[in-house]
Formats: structure tokens, C-alpha cells, sequence
């Protein structure tokens, strides 16, 4: 091995650890809150036939107007206000790379999306923590405080948060919005599973971003594609610094092709919304667990444990696994401890996890 001296990563990276959802080999999968559904049949024939017509020699088109015409036409919004991107996690990281980087700061409401300030650290963002209520909503009062005492760049929303499931009113978002200096991000990537949604106060005056995403709603998490609405000048400064071509063109049909879709694919999320509540009405009848509300795909609860147990929310996901029944493991995580996360499946996985649920809670006793 030759010793010369290795390159290694900026100082701020260094300690960095990577984003991880660790997947394991089972028979029901409920851990990424993905659809537990395909797309419709006809939606991958009519892709393809639109693919087939593309000159692949070309460079797709680099500003995405068709797909932006038909997202705009499809929620109301004119095509000047969307961005699009590989995910919604790239819309998010454009944001950052844009309005984030040394010396500035984004506020975040802890316990949500992992992935809010671990861009943040990548883009050199200072992170200040702001703390949910023990309902795990976000206090606009205590929010207003850490906004005036910080003056943060950016302000984090997540509704429906995850890993928690919970919705802001648009109140909340409007006096979070009033008070901030710079952008309010709302993460809307479980939006269409939720009653309330903050996409109707974006206007071209003020820093509202709103995000969404193909990956739950429209069946398409394997094909990465995001997208925000925000007023026509953050638009514009986005799309100066992604990097150009960054949306190929089977993504950008795969979008414009999904919208012709659009009833099946409601009828998706009716059905997921109805079984949520299954799910959660299944997990409130068992005894020490705690289920908290939902607004998305998934639903979180909380495992009781006994004076001297101090691990038994991480047991209980064990045994889980155990019976073939993956789901997200959050009983060591800061503000959710002793709580897992079930993203709702198809009717029979969310049978299966409750039968193994009920199961495991009568196998390692009462707590
Ligand atoms: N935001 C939230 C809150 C999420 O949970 C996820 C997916 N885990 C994303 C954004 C990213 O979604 P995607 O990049 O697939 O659009």
C-alpha cells in the first residue's frame, strides 16, 4: 500500500454520519413508507410509448416545461412557481445549496425528518433545534422566540411530519411565515395524505416553499421525482444553481405520463387514508401502546415499558422482524423514544403486522 497522504473530506464532514434506512430480507416490508402499490398497468405502457418517441442523442429539456405545465394544471398553480428535481430530496438540497451555506442558519422542530439538517451540515448550514410539543406539534409562539433570538435563513416545516404523522394547521404555517426572515420550507411529502395542506399561501411576495414528491402518492419512488412550489424568484435562483440537465427526460414523461392517472391514483390514497385509520383503531386497542394521529402513510406508536426495561420499544421491533414484519425503528431516537413507525401496506400486510404485533405484545408480557 503505498503511504502517501490520503485526501480526506472537508473538516466539517468529517464527522458526519450517512443517511441510513437499513433494510432487511422479509416478507412484509412497512419500514420506507413507500406505496405498497405499483403504479396502474397502463401507466408503464403509455411511458414507454412516449419514451420511445424521444431523440435520445438530445439533452432533455433542461427547464421541464411540459412537466411543470401539467404539475402547475394538475394543483392549480401557474408553472413559474414549480421546480423540479430527482426527489424531493434534491428539491431539498437545491433549496439549501441555494439559500443555505457558511454563516447562515436554518431552524428545524425536532423530531422530524432526518434528512432536514443532515443537508444542512453537508451545505455547511448551521442547524438551531427547535422542540415540538409533547403532541408533537409545532408552538408558534415558541417558534416566533427561537425565529427573533436566531433570525435563521430558513425555517423547517414537516406536514405531515415524519416520523410522527403530524399535520400543522395552516394557522401555525402563517404565523411561522409572518415572523421569519427568509424562507419557511414546508415538507410536504405526505401532503396529499393529509386534510390540510399549506400549497394555498404560496404567493409571489413571500418565502413560502412548499414540497412534494412521486415517491408515495404517485407509486414512483424508483424513478426520483420532486418537486416544490414557490414564488417565481426563488424558482429562478434554483434552477441557476442545479446542476444543468439534472432531470432526465424518462423522469420528466414519467411525470407528465402519471398525471393521466390521476383518479387511480386518488383512489390509492383514499384507500391508504381509510386503512391508516384501521391501523391506528387496530394499535389503540392493544394494551401499552400509544398511537398518536396521522396525517400520512404511516403511523407512529409508542411502546410502554416497565420501571426496569430500558430497551423494550427496540425488543418489541425485534421480535417484529422475528415474524417477518419490518418496520421503522425509532425507540432510541431523541423525542420518539420507545416508538416504532408502520407505514400502511396493503390491507393484508397491515393484518399480517397487527396479528405479529398482538402476537409479540403477549409473548414478552405486559409492561
Ligand atoms: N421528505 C420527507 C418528510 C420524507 O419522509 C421523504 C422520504 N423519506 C422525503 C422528503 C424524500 O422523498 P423523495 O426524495 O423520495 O421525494
Amino acid at each position: 500500500m503505498s503511504d502517501a497522504p490520503r485526501i480526506v473530506p472537508r473538516d466539517d464532514l468529517r464527522a458526519l454520519e450517512g443517511y441510513h434506512s437499513p433494510q432487511l430480507d422479509v416478507s412484509v416490508r412497512l419500514n420506507t413508507n413507500e406505496s405498497p402499490f405499483p403504479p396502474p398497468s397502463g401507466f408503464v405502457d403509455a411511458w414507454l410509448e412516449a419514451l420511445a418517441t424521444v431523440p435520445l442523442n438530445r439533452y432533455p429539456d433542461r427547464s421541464a416545461r411540459a412537466l411543470r405545465s401539467a404539475i402547475g394544471e394538475s394543483i392549480g398553480q401557474p408553472p413559474v412557481r414549480l421546480f423540479c428535481a430527482n426527489g424531493s430530496n434534491e428539491v431539498l438540497q437545491t433549496l439549501l445549496l441555494t439559500y443555505g451555506g457558511p454563516g447562515r442558519r436554518a431552524l428545524v422542530f425536532e423530531p422530524t425528518y432526518a434528512l432536514h439538517s443532515h443537508i444542512c451540515r453537508l451545505t455547511g448550514t448551521e442547524v438551531v433545534v427547535g422542540a415540538r410539543r409533547d403532541d408533537f406539534g409545532v408552538d408558534p409562539d415558541a417558534a416566533r422566540v427561537l425565529i427573533d433570538r436566531y433570525q435563521p435563513e430558513i425555517v423547517f416545516l414537516c406536514s405531515p411530519n415524519n416520523p410522527t404523522g403530524t399535520v400543522d394547521p395552516s394557522a401555525t404555517v402563517a404565523a411561522i411565515l409572518d415572523a421569519a426572515p427568509g424562507l419557511v420550507i414546508v415538507d410536504e411529502a405526505y401532503g396529499e395524505f393529509a386534510r390540510e395542506s399549506a400549497m394555498d399561501l404560496v404567493d409571489d411576495a413571500r418565502g413560502l416553499v412548499v414540497t412534494r414528491t412521486y415517491s408515495k402518492v404517485w407509486s414512483l419512488a424508483a424513478l426520483r421525482l420532486g418537486f416544490c412550489v414557490a414564488p417565481p424568484w426563488v424558482v429562478a435562483e434554483l434552477e441557476k444553481v442545479v446542476l444543468p440537465y439534472h432531470l432526465d427526460v424518462s423522469t420528466q414523461l414519467a411525470g407528465t405520463t402519471a398525471l393521466r392517472f390521476r383518479a387511480e391514483m386518488e383512489a390509492r390514497v383514499a384507500f391508504l387514508v381509510e386503512d391508516r385509520e384501521r391501523l391506528a383503531a387496530g394499535l389503540d386497542e392493544l394494551d401499552g401502546i400509544t398511537v398518536f394521529p396521522s396525517g400520512a402513510n404511516f403511523v407512529l406508536f409508542r411502546v410502554a415499558r416497565g420501571a426496569d426495561e430500558d430497551d423494550r420499544g427496540h425488543t418489541i421491533w425485534q421480535a417484529l422482524v422475528e415474524r417477518g414484519v419490518l418496520v421503522r425503528d425509532f425507540s432510541r431516537w431523541p423525542g420518539v423514544e420507545d416508538c416504532l413507525r408502520v407505514t400502511v401496506g396493503t390491507e393484508a400486510e397491515n393484518t399480517a403486522f397487527l396479528s405479529a404485533l398482538t402476537d409479540v405484545l403477549r409473548e414478552h408480557g405486559p409492561s
